[in-house]
């Protein structure tokens, strides 16, 4: 990737740049917590989008996308939003910087990715947030790194017309080699935890496979979310999130709701626990605990929260059978990847079965992707 961009660079606009770059993410686990006000555990991946970029001294700027071959050419004004959506997050990007009173003057850059597109890994966050860090380095914003999580994330709402949380960019901005960040999406207090798990792998199984109904089911999912915390909310008047009740809080409640708003709920507050649980599994390496909590949240997300599908389920219960030491959906549900943590010696079985049986039962192979748990946006040397 660094040789296709450094030399695509240097054929159309020169020698000199500075080259950037930026992770996708996973979200190990805490599942639908973010609109709860929970917790939320990404980190960084090795899989990203890298960039190189210099300033061209105009107001207009000129992009080229080594994986669409494209070039795209644009002013900075609000009128100047180019056609091609790709271009669009860059152009976002340099909005939401003014917008913010940093500069972003013309400049040229080649850009390339290896996240696959729309397989919940958040290529698109990875393109804001290498772009969103490059401009603030080349024009010396002095933007910190949370605000420039900001950035990506107001370019999905404002030019891209995706309403989505923070964690995607958060974790691409700050994300840690050999780190998990556990974020609370309250009060956007962080903590970085220790992720290295030796003897292990972090497999992800891509079922490319997104069932139509996710849209309308979150947001019912968010309305039985809101209603059982209004009705523990008046036993307690301390409850502003679903997140901030305990489990007995919610018992108190059963017969006032009806049983659906009851199982999300029972989901919510669970996975809001197993959260913490990882995080202190983590401080001893005790990686066994880690998977076991990530079961249980494809358990909740499956039967309580009912966001998974058959896909997902047949997966989930194919590691389980093999002896996979934890395994997860990751994302909204309805399909999208799985998350595994497998352990060395189990790798290449696994990955076998998973691909063979998936294909028998479903048709067509499902996608593997290996990740490293990987630094953030960064500058590259
Ligand atoms: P994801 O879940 O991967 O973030 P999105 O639909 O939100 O999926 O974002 C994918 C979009 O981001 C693509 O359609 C494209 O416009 C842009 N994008 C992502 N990666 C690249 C890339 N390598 N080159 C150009 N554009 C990209
Ligand atoms: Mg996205």
């Amino acid at each position: 990737m660094k040789s296709a961009v450094t030399s695509k660079f240097k054929e159309l606009y020169g020698e000199k740049y500075g080259l950037y770059f930026s992770g996708g993410r996973i979200n190990l686990i805490g599942e639908h917590t973010d609109y709860n006000g929970g917790y939320v555990f990404p980190g960084a991946i090795d899989k990203g989008i890298m960039a190189a970029v210099n300033p061209n001294g105009t107001d207009r700027v000129r992009l080229y996308s080594i994986d669409y071959a494209q070039s795209c050419e644009f002013g900075l004004e609000e009128a100047d939003k180019p056609e091609f959506q790709w271009a669009r997050y860059v152009f976002g990007v340099c909005r939401e910087t003014i917008k913010r009173g940093g500069k972003a003057g013309g400049f040229d850059a080649v850009f390339a990715g290896d996240v696959p597109l729309g397989a919940g890994l958040s290529s698109s966050a990875a393109l804001e947030s290498c772009f969103a860090f490059a401009i603030n380095e080349i024009f010396a914003n002095g933007i910190d790194k949370v605000e420039l999580a900001r950035i990506g994330q107001s370019t999905e709402h404002n030019y891209c017309g995706v309403k989505c949380g923070i964690m995607d960019q958060f974790a691409s901005c700050m994300g840690k080699t050999g780190c998990l960040i556990r974020l609370d999406c309250k009060t956007m207090e962080y903590k970085y935890f220790p992720f290295n798990p030796k003897g292990y792998k972090l497999v992800l199984v891509d079922t490319k496979v997104k069932h139509e109904l996710a849209s309308s089911a979150y947001n019912k999912r968010r309305e039985s979310c809101e209603n059982a915390a209004a009705a523990i909310r008046r036993n307690h008047p301390e409850v502003e999130f679903l997140s901030d009740a305990k489990r007995v809080w919610l018992e108190e409640v059963r017969s006032e709701i009806p049983q659906e708003d009851f199982l999300r709920a029972e989901y919510v507050i669970g996975e809001v626990q197993r959260v913490l649980d990882v995080c202190d599994a983590l401080e001893r390496d005790d990686y066994e605990t880690v998977g076991e909590m990530m079961y249980q949240t494809h358990f909740g997300m499956s039967r309580l929260y009912e966001v998974s599908c058959p896909e997902l389920d047949f997966l989930n219960r194919l590691a389980r059978v093999m002896g996979v030491s934890g395994s997860r959906v990751m994302g909204g549900g309805f399909g999208g990847c799985t998350i595994n943590l497998v352990k060395d010696e189990l790798y290449d079985d696994f990955v076998k079965a998973a691909v063979e049986q998936y294909k028998d039962k479903f048709g067509h192979e499902p996608l593997i992707y290996d990740v490293q748990i990987s630094n953030g946006s960064s500058r590259i040397e």
